[in-house]
């Protein structure tokens, strides 16, 4: 209970719809955990996607070069197969495009192993990428309806915020008019403390714990304005009677 129904008792009554009203953009600010949770498993499993599709891009680009060298190859063994018939009466001629066609047929065949693991990597990859796609097109709908139900909350929020800042303005505005110094005060201290007018609590102020003179004490007593201050915090003091 307060000791007077006078100018500070209805202060106190603005640090309570105050405080409220931090409490109030605190929450809005606290994103529910299971949204946080289901976002940061998102995040993880885009830049999964993500870096699987640039190991298939790096991995395909790979197998398109080697592939091109491949054929390279095969177009160059046909060819000297071609001119091997051709030149079939010279003997000398013939063992130099056996030579050719040999050394060809062993880089082709190097290539071909080279690639048989490139094209097993390649159809694991998109597997990979199948299963992730698929993990994202089933978290997708939980995840939008949890960022709805978010949105609604801070909107249902705001609204009880900007309805009990208005009370609070209308309230404070009345209280100005009959001091209008505390009340600026008081806008001042809460801008650093947001707790910006405490009870003295067995002679202490409660703000800060520090001992508050028996002047100060009585002045805050009589519950009229202006508010007594706290010579070491600043706060304003009441005085409460249990
Ligand atoms: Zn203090």
């Amino acid at each position: 209970m307060i000791d007077s129904a006078g100018f500070l008792a209805q202060l106190y009554e603005v640090r309570q719809l105050d405080l409220e009203l931090d409490v109030l953009k605190t929450s809005e600010a606290q994103l529910p955990a299971e949204l946080l949770d289901l976002r940061a498993q998102m995040n993880t499993l885009n830049d999964h996607i993500s870096g699987g599709l640039e190991d298939l891009d790096r991995l395909r680009r790979d197998i398109s070069r080697d592939e091109l060298e491949r054929d390279g190859l095969k177009a160059q063994i046909d060819h000297a197969r071609e001119e091997q018939d051709k030149n079939a009466f010279d003997s000398k001629a013939q063992s130099q495009y056996e030579n050719r066609i040999q050394q060809l047929s062993e880089r082709l065949n190097e290539l071909e192993e080279t690639l048989e693991p490139l094209y097993e990597r390649r159809v694991a990859l998109e597997a990979r990428k199948g299963e992730l796609h698929g993990q994202h097109r089933s978290m997708s709908p939980q995840l939008e309806s949890l960022e709805n139900a978010n949105d609604a909350r801070v909107v249902a929020l705001e609204e009880s915020f900007v309805a009990q800042k208005v009370k609070r303005d209308i309230r404070m505005a009345e209280l100005a008019k009959s001091d209008k110094r505390s009340v600026t005060e008081y806008e001042m201290i809460r801008r650093v403390r947001p707790n910006a007018l405490v009870p003295i609590e067995k002679g202490r102020c409660s703000g800060c714990n520090a001992q508050v003179p028996v002047a100060i004490q009585q002045k805050a007593s009589s519950g009229k304005a202006p508010a007594a201050k706290c010579p070491s915090c600043g706060r304003l003091l009441i005085r409460m009677v249990v």
